[in-house]
């Protein structure tokens, strides 16, 4: 009878879970007090509020707006403030210890090193200052007590020509914390296939990228980052739905992209708090996330921009579970998803998977079982239950 209530996962299991993280971009994660203090030091005089909890609330609400243009207008005032090497430094060591705090133990943090140069950087510059932030930001987290790992993904542009420089720099620091690409930007008129020297170079060079596709648009965005790009992952991929038929009866019918997305395990990078502001998704529970789990699709979990949404990986997987009535083993599958998906080689994943996520899980259900224990006597009994 208590069964179904006592297996909803708390908000404090899903702290404490280890988390994995792919989709996530450096300029969409700042504190807001780091914003303040930044544009204080380096005399931008643009942002709206200078209270870091109005600037917090402003970034938020403009992120609400519904419109992915104007959403994409916030990146303005932070990429402002994040034009010196140490701020670089500091805005990556800072997301290192945010994530670690919040239970994630490997992320792949994204960023357009073209989009720093304002103050006289080189794009190794850049690379480097946010290389540096990231180890720093580890070794601050393992002082805590936390344990994170974050990988660098080189994002270009999608409107700017500068794709090939970037898939080249992204391949010049592999090994030496960049782990692959990205193409971002508002996806209407500027479709991937622009991109395709950068993308047949890094195939050439065999790495590894990911594509922002299937956001705003539609399956031949989708189609083109996988078919013709022949990317990794797709970044969202959340109007892959548009390929898919349920009919009154239940019954499902894959098109032919979907199938082929699901048949070749394309991990698909859902953000359903980013998706609800720039309204690829209408709610939470209505999110395409839930049918593509249930049809077993390569789905992970990822937050976007943690300031823009006012997230953390916490509170997507929170929202998950009020709308989906997930579970422990739920979680648990969408993390080792994700750890499936990385980017880094295969014999690590495999370490963290089992390592790490597997046995953080067993560590979560364990307790859980045992507050079972501990609870089914007394009310066998029929003494007062505990409520322990
Ligand atoms: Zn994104």
């Amino acid at each position: 009878m208590q069964s179904q209530k006592t297996s909803t996962t708390t908000p404090d299991q899903i702290r404490r879970s280890p988390k994995v993280l792919l989709h996530d971009h450096l300029d969409g994660g700042l504190r807001p007090g780091t914003i303040v203090d930044l544009a204080r030091e380096t005399g931008y005089a643009g942002l709206p509020e200078s209270d870091p909890d109005k600037l917090g609330t402003w970034f938020r609400e403009a992120a609400d707006s519904g419109s992915l243009e104007r959403y994409l207008e916030t990146f303005a005032h932070t990429c402002a403030v994040m034009q010196t090497r140490q701020a670089l430094v500091r805005v990556a060591a800072e997301c290192a210890e945010d994530l670690a705090a919040d239970g994630v133990v490997y992320a792949e943090i994204r960023y357009a090193p073209e989009q720093h140069l304002e103050a006289g950087l080189t794009l190794e510059e850049v690379v480097e200052a946010v290389n540096e932030g990231f180890r720093e930001g580890e070794r601050r987290a393992r002082e805590d007590g936390n344990r994170i790992r974050v990988g660098a993904l080189l994002t270009a542009m999608r409107h700017a020509a500068r794709s090939l420089e970037i898939a080249e720099l992204a391949n010049r620091y592999r090994d030496m914390g960049v782990v692959g690409f990205d193409i971002a930007g508002a996806e209407a008129g500027f479709p991937p296939t622009r991109h395709l020297d950068a993308f047949e170079y890094l195939k050439r060079e065999n790495n590894h990228f990911t594509i922002h596709a299937g956001e705003a648009f539609g399956l031949p965005s989708i189609w083109q980052a996988l078919q013709w790009c022949g990317a990794d992952r797709l970044g969202h991929g959340v109007r892959i739905i548009d390929d898919i038929q349920v009919a009154e009866d239940g019954t499902v019918k894959l098109g032919p992209l979907a199938s082929y997305v699901r048949d070749k395990r394309i991990p698909l990078e859902m953000c359903p708090t980013s998706n609800l502001q720039t309204a690829a998704a209408v709610s939470y529970a209505e999110h395409p996330i839930g049918l593509l789990r249930r049809l077993h699709f390569r789905v992970t979990v990822n937050t976007d921009n943690r300031l823009m949404s006012g997230t953390s990986m916490s509170r997507e997987f929170e929202h998950l579970v009020e709308a989906f009535d997930y579970t422990l083993d739920d979680l648990q599958w969408f993390t080792v998803n994700a750890m499936k998906s990385a980017f880094i080689p295969f014999d690590e994943r495999l370490a963290m998977i089992n390592d790490v996520i597997k046995p953080g899980y067993a560590e979560l259900k364990a307790e859980w079982l045992f507050q079972q224990t501990i609870a089914t006597p007394a009310l066998a009994s029929g003494s007062a239950a505990s409520q322990d």
